[in-house]
């Protein structure tokens, strides 16, 4: 018998298998694919390197605007695959390595339960005291005509080489990244949308901003569109067909949403509750409809991302397993879309303010930072400041700019701490810089 049994080797179940280890508990962790999970293997890791790689493209670019003479220059996509896979391969090696230190029993399969406390694996039986779901997610795939020649992003972690022309259905981060990825590596991109603006969820003036920004880069975004049907002309050709129009590219991408692994998983033995989506039903205290059974991360629905995965773990781990304390504060998420220019947000958009508060108050700059003066075509920031109340405590901050990601990061912790128009108007401005600018807007 196994004291706790951890289903997912991803970012909320290694750390979950490595706390119970660590605690005493006899652990089995197991996996059906990769140790690491979405975030290590087909998410935040390569989607973040291949950004890195993608930017030297318009790098080179703007080098030439200042006094380098960089000519002609050609892009290896297959050897970046490989480097991108080695390292990821090598994550995962190292994962591997930290749960066989830590005294975790790692288990190749898929598991699925035959009752709340036996659960199967390669037709082997485990016995449990207690099982932490930690399955994830995977991405949605729509049953159009021609949706077998669709990929998902996936598979662009594996493709052999880099395609001329590219369609990608989806208007959330996801396909943003990769479309903008694409598009600074050298290909025709297309975003099909369904609805009128790309990132839906984020704030509508920064949306706005950034759809500018994708089509003066040359991206097309077809908006209120949809795919009805995908044909197939030869291996590398695909017609793509949105009502009467029609387009011609090597490959489709569907990203159009994920679903929570769990179908796999056979709850329905188990009396382990999931929503329409597919979702674990969880209380405040991640347990499931069956008290032997927590469930965290993707699989429970809610914000999908690695830290979201990584602090549920921690917070069941501290406050519900050991009954002690793991102050947490779930409702400033800092997020960022890698994407070119990069984008930045904490806090509420100005919709979702202006519903929640009855005086908010926005100030908006856009401007070409003086380092991006000199280029032929200089990419502007832009900085939206939303706040509430007469003192104009501040409720978000979303941010258009080079390592916008790094800069949201910082400044999450005074936004989580309250801070207010006048704690910027104090705070001395660092000149030249960017965000000298958000200390000093009146
Ligand atoms: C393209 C992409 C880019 C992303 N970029 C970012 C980003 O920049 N920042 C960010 O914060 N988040 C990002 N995310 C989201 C992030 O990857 C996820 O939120 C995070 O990985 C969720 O962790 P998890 O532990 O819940 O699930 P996962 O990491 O998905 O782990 C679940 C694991 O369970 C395994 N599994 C599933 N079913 C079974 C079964 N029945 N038996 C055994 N094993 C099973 C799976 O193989 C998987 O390894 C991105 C996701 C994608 C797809």
């Amino acid at each position: 018998m196994i004291d706790v049994m951890v289903i997912g080797a991803g970012s909320a179940g290694l750390v979950t298998a490595k706390q119970l280890a660590a605690s005493g508990k006899s652990v089995a962790l197991v996996e059906n694919d990769t140790i690491g999970g979405t975030c290590v293997s087909y998410g935040c890791v390569p989607k973040k390197l291949w950004h890195r790689v993608s930017a030297f493209g318009g790098q080179m670019d703007a080098a030439n605007d200042y006094g380098w003479s960089v000519s002609e220059s050609s892009f290896d996509w297959e050897a970046m695959q490989q480097a991108i896979r080695g390292y990821v391969q090598k994550l995962n090696a190292r994962h591997y390595q930290k749960c066989m230190d830590a005294g975790v029993t790692v288990i190749r399969g898929q598991a699925s339960f035959v009752s709340p406390t036996t659960i199967c694996i390669n037709n082997t039986h485990y016995t449990a005291g207690h099982s932490v779901i930690c399955v994830g997610s995977t991405a949605k795939k729509e049953p159009i005509p021609g949706a077998d020649y669709c990929d998902t992003s996936y598979d662009f972690f594996s493709w052999p080489k880099q395609p001329q022309s590219v369609a990608i259905w989806g208007g959330g981060y996801i396909a943003v990244e990769l479309a903008s990825i694409l598009q600074a590596c050298g290909s025709r991109v297309h975003i099909i949308c369904r609805q009128s603006q790309v990132l839906g969820g984020f704030d509508a003036d920064l949306r706005a901003f950034i759809m500018d920004r994708y089509r003066e880069k040359g991206i097309h975004i077809h908006t209120n569109s949809t795919i009805d049907r995908v044909d197939r002309i030869d291996e590398d050709t695909h017609r793509v067909v949105m009502g009467s129009q029609s387009i011609r590219v090597n490959r489709v991408i569907q990203a159009i949403g994920r679903r929570p692994n769990t179908d796999a998983l056979l709850c329905e033995s188990a009396g382990i509750m999931r929503d329409a989506n597919g979702a674990i039903i969880v209380n405040d205290q991640y347990a499931t409809s069956q008290p032997t059974v927590s469930a965290l991360g993707d699989c429970i629905g809610g914000l999908q991302l690695t830290p979201v995965a990584i602090a549920q773990a921690r917070d069941w781990f501290h406050r519900v397993w050991c009954k002690g304390n793991f102050p947490v504060d779930f409702s400033t998420v800092p997020t960022a879309v890698f994407s070119h220019p990069e984008i930045g947000t904490v806090g509420l958009t100005e919709d979702a303010a202006r519903e929640q508060y009855a005086d908010v108050s926005t100030k908006t700059l856009t401007f070409t930072p003086l380092t991006a003066v000199l280029s032929a075509q200089p990419e502007p920031v832009f900085i939206k400041l939303i706040m509430s109340g007469g003192d104009l405590q501040v409720r978000g901050l979303h941010i258009v700019a080079d390592s916008a990601s790094e800069i949201i990061q910082s400044l999450a912790v005074a936004i989580q701490k309250g801070i207010t128009k006048a704690d910027l108007d104090k705070t001395m401005a660092l000149h030249p810089s960017i965000m000298e600018e958000l200390v000093t807007i009146y």
